[in-house]
């Protein structure tokens, strides 16, 4: 449907209609280079609510400026596409509900409804070979699936997840007083936005916070076929639309089983999200960059090679670099570093700034600040919050947003991140 909607979208912007796609993310980027590649158009602009974004310039396409929904809507024939793995249901609700805005007017429009949930429960779900889940707080309520039976897993899938919304299935405990336990909007087709496939996997680095450099993990990904489980929530129809597939099973360019799921993306128009730490360039990803979007998950954690090397366990910072930079050449792909702070390595001034100039020099729009998950309790430092809000300022300076990975971390990290503003 991406595919589609890219066409009305060119269609109405050769008409001379202003079209908006929102909000500032990865995949609205994307969208807006296959708009440029393909149609040789760029949409009208995009919309967003974060002010700190609003009437600011993407640095990977310079030519499109962030706007606010109150100054889009001034237009009253402007339309919208909404492509957001995480809040397209919050925009439309925001759009149509609270603002009055014609539904008509959002090129892909779906109902919505209001409801007291976790809006994860709707939106997003992560699967491993044990367990689904939504989120990676302290104590996630995790559902046990049978992995070696596609079918019945993703049956589970369903079930559990139209259980949790409709109340068939009580609220776990832990997510009562959740900040993402709230009132949200929700899709009414209740079809998922994204899948994250988090299978145990092998990896060739060997950062001291995971576990994936074991050489029996090396042929475990022999049991998952992950297109099946697409396969098999395509004939559900719980796919929504437009839909990423996050792939984080070790390192996934290193998986044999990538193809099939490659192929299958492609097909399908799905973003292709995946974690990967760039140490190998694979030709197959950069070819499939190029006739459809990938964005790359790439946790850098340092700004100097000594720091890089001392993290990852591996000596090739440099190359790791020259990879980066080939993978930036393919027209539909989104670089998203990560900075993940680890306490008394890369939390200082050196290490930050050289970060920030190396993202600066890739054109990056988004970068995604964390910290380890150690716990919660480095992160209430007063150094830690210092070097966070440095971080995050410096990449402001530089016209670099920070996405704010919200299914990840607890509310401490939330307050956190709203402070360094
Ligand atoms: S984000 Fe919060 S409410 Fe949602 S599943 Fe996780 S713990 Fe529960
Ligand atoms: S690069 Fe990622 S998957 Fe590999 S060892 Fe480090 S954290 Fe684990």
């Amino acid at each position: 449907m991406l595919k589609q909607y890219l066409q009305d979208v060119a269609a109405k912007l050769k008409s001379g209609k202003r079209v908006y796609l929102c909000p500032a993310a990865q995949e609205t980027v994307l969208a807006s280079k296959m708009l440029r590649k393909k149609y040789a158009v760029l949409p009208t602009g995009i919309c967003d609510n974060d002010l700190r974004k609003q009437g600011r310039h993407l640095n990977s396409l310079p030519e499109i400026e962030i706007f606010s929904f109150d100054s889009a809507l001034q237009d009253e024939s402007a339309e919208f596409l909404v492509i957001a793995p995480f809040h397209s249901a919050e925009i439309m609700g925001n759009l149509t509900i609270e603002r009055s805005v014609p539904p008509e007017r959002i090129i892909n429009y779906q109902p919505v409804e209001q409801r007291t949930t976790c809006v994860r429960f709707a939106q997003n779900w992560m699967v491993t070979d044990h367990g689904y889940y939504c989120c990676c707080m302290e104590n996630m309520p995790v559902f046990p699936h049978d992995s070696s039976d596609v079918g019945k897993s993703v049956e589970t899938l369903e079930q559990v997840r139209n259980g949790l919304i409709d109340g068939e299935i009580p609220i776990p405990e832990q997510c009562i007083n959740c900040i993402h336990h709230k009132k949200s909007f929700l899709y009414v087709s209740r079809r998922l936005n994204s899948i994250n496939f988090s299978f145990q996997g092998w990896c060739n680095y060997k950062c001291g916070y995971c576990s994936a450099h074991q050489p029996e993990r090396k042929n475990y990904n022999a049991n998952f076929y992950l297109e099946e489980y697409l396969t098999e929530m395509e004939r559900r129809s719980i796919v929504n639309d437009i839909f990423s597939v996050l792939f984080a099973t070790g390192e996934p360019t290193l998986n044999e089983k990538r193809f099939p799921l490659y192929k299958h993306c492609e097909e399908k128009s799905y973003f292709l999200d995946i974690f990967s730490n760039c140490s190998v360039f694979d030709r197959n990803l950069f070819d499939l960059a190029g006739r459809s979007p990938v964005i790359i998950r790439k946790s850098f954690d340092a700004g100097t090679p000594e720091t890089y090397a001392r993290i990852k366990g591996v000596n090739c910072y440099g190359k790791m670099v020259d990879n980066v930079n080939q993978y930036l050449s393919a027209p539909y792909l989104v670089l998203n570093p990560k900075y993940l702070f680890e306490p008394g390595i890369n939390d200082n001034e050196k290490d930050i700034l050289n970060f920030v100039h190396l993202c600066a020099g890739l054109k990056v729009d988004f970068v995604t600040p964390v910290f380890s998950f150690l716990g919660n309790e480095y992160a209430k430092s007063d150094h830690a919050k210092k070097m966070f809000k440095l971080l995050v300022d410096r990449l402001l300076e530089n016209n670099i947003f920070t996405a704010n990975v919200d299914t990840l971390y607890s509310g401490s990290y939330h307050k956190l991140y709203m402070e360094s503003f």
